[in-house]
């Protein structure tokens, strides 16, 4: 074979046309951009640290965007364009009205507000040897021993015996308790934990939450004076009594704000960036919206981390219930086709986190189709685990179009699977959306120490995400 050895011009030219360079955002940005991502990462760490529940975010959302203009569906006059809803206050959706008619397309980015944690049990309080605990069930894929030996607060709401509502938060003040999970001393951990499977070292029944231990004054031959006192101080300051708290959500999560993480100030450590820093960055992107070219929706859904199932999970009718007084208000005929016809058109993105490589734990990722921390907004084709079971799969037609709307708004992208196939896996809201008929593909920004009570994530992918969810609505 006659073949012409290329000179390092031609090899540079030819390199440069025909590869995609792995490169990091943070160089590639303007100056004003890199001010930018600084002041966004600011932004949201005041949103995560006020919205740590759904319902929470809930109404962080809802009074963010009615200061931006956004109405309640139901108040909303035929001339508005922002509309809101929520849904039992652990879901909420917004919507711009867009330029296009909506039979044409609408454009979807679907977001969590759940994140794991520690829910308390429905009889939660009782006494032993003089201290008082709460009885916890968790909630979603946590490792059970990030919960021990650290300060946590207690957050929700009681719905009492007349039905009024209290809602409570403990254990964020400056000068407020917290609690806490006691873990056992090295010294005789041995057998009952050191020898045992990770996974088994904390069992379930052990993340008993520490919440007394002064005897309430009394007779002398009374038992659990510990619990009394709890019950009387939770009467006198919520007037609760012990059978409201069947009637009450209480979550357990992390106490104390986020916090920015290392010298350079490069990322965001926080509990609960799955999937907040991408609700709070499809949020930003809605808001900032004027009209866009078609009808652009916003969803903010609950249960994600247990399988979606639930009244206010992406399984359920709160979406359709969405894009029905979507086309009442813009004056489409009510009807079950209608909507389906709108499905089959629109396009979505779901908005939620990917992992990026640990360099402590390389072995579980594949490095030339993982996400890279730093590299910008991650799309993930496909989740599931195995042969991409129960996964969406996007198509490559939608996968096309995405990438030059990107390309063409400068929007630094990269694209990654979550681990080395059959390591292990995990699934997003895609599928049920892809199940109407809508085309969806899974982006966001990758995260480090996922699921656990410190996520961290880099300020430059929480700022391209932002800036890429408002390109997917503009482009
Ligand atoms: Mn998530
Ligand atoms: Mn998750």
């Amino acid at each position: 074979m006659n073949e012409k050895r290329l000179s390092k011009s031609e090899w540079k030219r030819l390199e440069k046309g025909l590869c995609r360079p792995k490169r990091p955002v943070w160089p590639r940005l303007s100056a004003k951009d890199r001010k930018e991502a600084f002041l966004y990462a600011n932004s949201y760490r005041e949103f995560i640290d006020r919205a740590k529940t759904e319902r929470e975010t809930v109404k962080a959302i809802r009074d963010l965007a009615q200061k931006m203009g956004f109405m309640p569906v139901r108040e909303a006059k035929a001339e508005d364009r922002r509309l809101l809803w929520t849904f039992k206050a652990k879901a909420a959706a917004l919507a711009v009205i867009g330029k296009a008619p909506i039979s044409e397309e609408i454009r979807i980015i679907a977001s969590h507000i759940d994140s794991p944690r520690l829910d308390l049990k429905q009889n939660p309080l009782y006494e032993e040897e003089e201290m008082a605990f709460l009885k916890t069930h968790y909630y979603g894929g946590i490792k059970k021993f990030h919960w021990v030996a650290r300060p946590l607060a207690i957050h929700g709401l009681v719905v009492k015996g007349d039905g009024s509502t209290v809602p409570i938060e403990l254990g964020e003040g400056p000068d407020d308790p917290v609690f806490t999970i006691n873990d056992i001393l090295p010294h005789l951990a041995h057998k009952v934990q050191t020898e045992k499977k990770v996974s088994e070292a904390v069992p379930a029944e052990k993340l008993n939450v520490l919440i007394g231990g002064i005897p309430l004054l009394g007779p002398e031959d009374v038992k659990d004076a510990v619990r009394l006192r709890i019950l009387k101080a939770l009467n006198e300051r919520y007037g609760l009594v012990e059978e409201d708290l069947i009637s009450a959500e209480l979550e357990v999560v992390p106490a104390g704000p986020s916090r920015d993480v290392g010298l350079d100030r490069a990322f965001v450590g926080a509990y609960g960036q799955d999937d907040r820093s991408c609700a709070y960055a499809c949020l930003n992107s809605i808001l900032g919206l004027e009209v866009p070219p078609v009808t652009a929706i916003a969803l903010f859904l609950d249960k994600e981390e247990i399988g979606s199932d639930g009244n206010t999970g992406a399984k359920s009718s709160f979406f359709e219930a969405v894009v029905y007084d979507i086309m009442r208000h813009c004056g489409s005929p009510i009807k079950a086709k209608g909507l389906v016809d709108i499905f089959m058109v629109s396009k979505a993105i779901s908005a939620d986190v990917t992992a990026g490589i640990d360099p402590n734990y390389k072995e579980v990722h594949e490095e030339r189709n993982d996400a890279l921390i730093g590299h910008g907004i991650c799309i993930t084709k496909y989740t599931g685990s195995r042969g991409k079971y129960s996964a969406n799969d996007a198509h490559a037609e939608y996968v096309n179009w995405l990438r030059r709307i990107w390309n063409s708004s400068g929007i630094l992208w990269q694209a990654g699977e979550m681990g080395k196939v059959d390591e292990g896996g995990g699934g997003t809201v895609a599928k049920y959306f892809a199940q109407r008929g809508i085309d969806i593909i899974d982006a966001g920004p990758p995260l480090l120490n996922m699921h656990s009570p410190f996520e961290i994530a880099h300020k430059a992918d929480l700022f391209m995400s932002a800036r890429a969810y408002k390109a997917f609505y503009l482009g």
